[in-house]
C-alpha cells in the first residue's frame, strides 16, 4: 500500500493547525525533569517505509523517550533471545492497570504481563544477553540508535531527574526478583530500564524509529537492519496493540486500529506495518499517561490517511 506524499503533509499539518490549540492535560510532575518542559511544545512527524520524511511545529525538540524505549529493548530481548523464550518469560497480556502497576509483576509466580510496562519491562533489560550493565546498557543505546539511524544519546539532567525519585521501580525490580522473574541483579537492571527512558529522540527520530518497525526492522532511512531476525516484527505489534497505550490501549485499537506506544516524556507512536509509522510529541499527559495532543493528532492523521490495520485493503 502506498500513501500520496501531499495527502501525508496536509494530514500532518491539519492536526497541528486542530491540536495545538488544546490545552488538556499535565505535564508529567513525578520526574521533576518533565515538569519543567515546555508544555506548548508539540512536533508531528511521519515517517514511510520508503524512507520518506514528513514534519512539522517542534518535530526537532529533543524530548526523553520515557516507556517508547521500552519497544526497542524488548526488541532486543527478542532478537537475543528467541521468541518462545522471551514468551516464556514476559506475556502478551493488557494489564487493565497504570504503566507503574505493582500487579503487572504478575505477585503470584506467573511471568510478569507485558514488556511494555514498568514491571516487565525491567525484566525484559535483565534477559538481554550481557556480562555487565554497561554491556547491556550499550546494547540498549545502539538498538535505539539503528531504530533511528542516528546516534541517539541519554540525557544526563533527566536520568539524574529520574534516578532520584525512582523508588517506585526500585520496589518493582527487587518484587520481581523475590518472584523469580528478574535474571540480573535487579538494580542494575532497574538502573539500565532508567536510563534507557532518559535518552533523548525528536518527532522525526521517533517516526523513523517506527518506521523501521513498519520496514520489517531495517531503517527505511539508512537501510540498515536494526535487528537479526524481521519475524520479531508481528510479536513486537501484538505487544503493542496489547499495552502500548496503558489503560487506554484498548481504547486506541478500538477507534484507531495502530499498534501504538506512549511515554510520559509526551511521545506517541503508531505504526501501519508495511506503510509508516505516525508519532507526535507534546508534554501534557491524561490520566491514563498518553499526550492528548500528540494522541490526538496521531489518531486523526491514521483517520486521515485511512490507515487502520483490521480495515486494510
Ligand atoms: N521512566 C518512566 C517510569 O519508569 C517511564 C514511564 C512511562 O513513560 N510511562 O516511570
Amino acid at each position: 500500500m502506498k500513501v500520496d506524499s501531499s495527502a501525508v503533509q496536509a494530514a500532518v499539518n491539519a492536526a497541528h493547525r486542530d491540536f495545538r490549540p488544546d490545552q488538556g492535560g499535565e505535564n508529567a510532575s513525578y520526574i521533576p525533569y518533565l515538569a519543567s518542559v515546555n508544555p506548548a511544545l508539540f512536533g508531528i512527524s511521519v515517517v514511510t517505509v520508503d524512507g520518506e520524511v514528513f514534519e512539522t511545529g517542534d518535530s526537532n525538540f529533543e524530548f526523553a523517550l520515557e516507556s517508547i524505549s521500552k519497544v526497542f529493548s524488548m526488541a532486543r530481548a527478542m532478537d537475543e533471545v528467541g521468541l518462545p523464550q522471551f514468551h516464556d518469560k514476559v506475556g502478551a497480556d493488557p494489564t487493565g492497570e497504570p504503566f507503574n502497576s505493582v500487579i503487572a509483576v504478575a505477585l503470584h509466580g506467573d511471568k510478569p504481563l507485558s514488556p511494555l510496562v514498568n514491571a516487565g519491562a525491567m525484566s525484559t533489560v535483565s534477559l538481554i544477553p550481557a556480562g555487565s550493565a554497561e554491556e547491556r546498557w550499550q546494547k540498549i543505546l545502539a538498538t535505539q540508535s539503528a531504530f533511528a539511524g542516528r546516534e541517539i544519546k541519554m540525557s544526563d539532567a533527566v536520568n539524574n531527574s529520574e534516578q532520584s525519585t525512582n523508588f517506585h521501580n526500585r520496589a518493582i525490580a527487587w518484587l520481581l526478583y523475590s518472584g523469580g522473574t528478574m535474571y540480573s541483579d535487579p538494580m542494575e537492571a532497574c538502573d539500565v530500564y532508567t536510563r534507557q527512558c532518559s535518552t533523548l529522540v525528536t518527532a522525526v527520530d521517533l517516526a523513523t524509529m517506527g518506521a523501521t518497525i513498519a520496514a520489517r526492522g531495517t531503517n527505511p532511512v539508512t537501510k540498515k537492519a536494526a535487528i537479526s531476525h524481521p519475524d520479531i516484527v508481528p510479536p513486537m505489534l501484538a505487544e503493542m496493540t496489547m499495552e502500548g497505550l496503558y489503560t487506554a490501549s484498548g481504547d486506541w485499537a478500538y477507534r484507531v486500529g495502530l499498534p501504538g506506544k506512549s511515554g510520559v516524556g509526551g511521545g506517541v507512536l503508531a505504526v501501519m506495518p508495511g506503510v509508516l509509522a505516525i508519532a507526535a510529541f507534546s508534554p501534557p499527559l491524561d490520566a491514563a499517561g498518553n499526550s492528548v495532543r500528540a494522541r490526538k493528532a496521531v489518531a486523526q492523521i491514521a483517520s486521515a490517511l485511512n490507515l487502520n490495520l483490521y480495515n486494510a485493503s
